[in-house]
């Protein structure tokens, strides 16, 4: 594991552009203790046959290094719009180095300088920071108090500004909950430009049905984002991916690198896709794992809000630092994130949950007056 971020602006006195110039490097601390439930990882290692698998077709591809990969990922997008569904082929699927890849390869083909993207916060805080370093002007909407979304709410704030893009992020991270079709439906109608759906934790929405793929024979301009690293486990080997329009896809032609997918990551992706049924398996037992915290947390006098990711966002705290800091000093890490008196956890294996829940339990015991009641 890394150390604590240092961060000191080394680059004070160098020429970069004057909008970042104020800005830090994103990203959660990584500490070294025993229970880390800060950044929504599976927390189920490959099993070994799979580690067989990958170490097998690495191996098969190390013997054709000296060669670029295949550009266009051909094999690669085949395998994901099988595992889509929805009448999807290859041309209408695209892959990059994690979902944040691909936001960003959209960003730099529909947003850009004079364009503007739109979200619902909270939600995932990447969509902004890529926004930004896109040089893209962010309009951050606000979701309805409950941490829902309300399809009146979005349609009117979407006509109100008109942005070239809208990012939804369904289940939504870090409020937990899905959008319904019939809401993203709405937005698309209204939407100028193009409408990006994050669904970087469908696999584990209590409806699994409740996907926007079942919108893209409707909308040219609408693009779902999957990621390989929650529900498959392999937030290690950076695979995101998306669905929308072959038009769409030929146009991130444009701004992709060239070979930008390594060989390396290809033959990895493929071997993970072929153990599909095996990596989803976690998926039922982390989602049953959820919905029991869910009502334990409430048992000892908390709220959470109800979940269709693997993490649950619960409260409210008076000084949620203090909390964050105690389980930290009890060898639990989690997140602060989140309206202000929230906190965000990952739902880990069942003992690593348990721990979470029993040292939370005895911290707001020892200390009541942190829970705001
Ligand atoms: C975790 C997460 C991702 C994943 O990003 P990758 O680059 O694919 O690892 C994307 N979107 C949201 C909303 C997330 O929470």
């Amino acid at each position: 594991m890394t150390a604590p971020q240092q961060v000191t602006a080394t680059w004070a006195g160098l020429p970069i552009r004057a909008d970042l110039a104020d800005r830090r490097p994103y990203g959660a601390p990584q500490l070294d203790v025993p229970v880390r439930l800060n950044t929504n990882e599976n927390p189920y290692p490959p099993s070994a046959e799979l580690v067989a698998g990958i170490a097998g077709a690495v191996t098969a591809a190390a013997t054709s290094l000296n060669r670029y990969p295949d550009r266009d990922v051909t094999a690669l997008r085949e395998v994901l719009a099988g595992y889509l569904g929805h009448g999807l082929t290859a041309a209408n699927t695209w892959a990059a180095n994690g979902s944040n890849e691909v936001i960003q390869q959209l960003l730099q083909a529909f947003g850009g300088p004079g364009r503007s993207a739109l979200g619902f916060e909270p939600s995932y805080s990447m969509h902004p920071i890529i926004s930004q370093t896109t040089a893209t002007r962010w309009i951050a909407a606000d979701r309805s108090g409950d941490f829902g979304l309300d399809t009146d709410h979005a349609v009117a704030t979407v006509r109100r500004h008109e942005p070239d893009v809208v990012f939804l992020t369904s289940p939504n991270n870090p409020t937990g909950t899905a959008a319904s079709v019939e809401l993203i439906d709405a937005v698309c109608a209204v939407a100028p430009g193009m409408v990006v759906i994050d669904e970087a934790y469908a696999e584990f929405a209590r409806d699994p049905g409740g996907t926007a793929l079942t919108l893209l024979p409707r909308y040219p301009r609408l693009v779902v984002v999957r990621t390989m690293s929650k529900a498959f486990a392999l937030a290690g080997a950076r695979l995101g991916y998306l669905a929308a329009d072959p038009a769409v896809v030929e146009a991130l032609q444009i701004v992709r690198l060239p070979y930008h997918l390594s060989a390396i990551t290809q033959a990895v992706a493929l071997t993970a896709l072929r153990h599909t049924d095996e990596l989803l398996a976690t998926v039922s037992a982390i989602r049953a794992e959820r919905d029991r915290l869910v009502t334990e947390l409430r048992a000892i006098g908390l709220q959470a809000a109800d979940s269709d990711t693997n993490f649950v966002l619960f409260g409210r705290f008076a000084d949620r630092h203090a909390v964050w800091q105690g389980l930290l000093d009890r060898g639990v890490l989690i997140r602060a994130t989140g309206p202000p008196t929230w906190l965000r956890v990952t739902v880990g294996t069942a003992t690593e949950t348990a721990t979470f829940r029993s040292e939370l339990a005895d911290l707001v015991a020892s200390q009541p007056e942190l829970v705001l009641r």
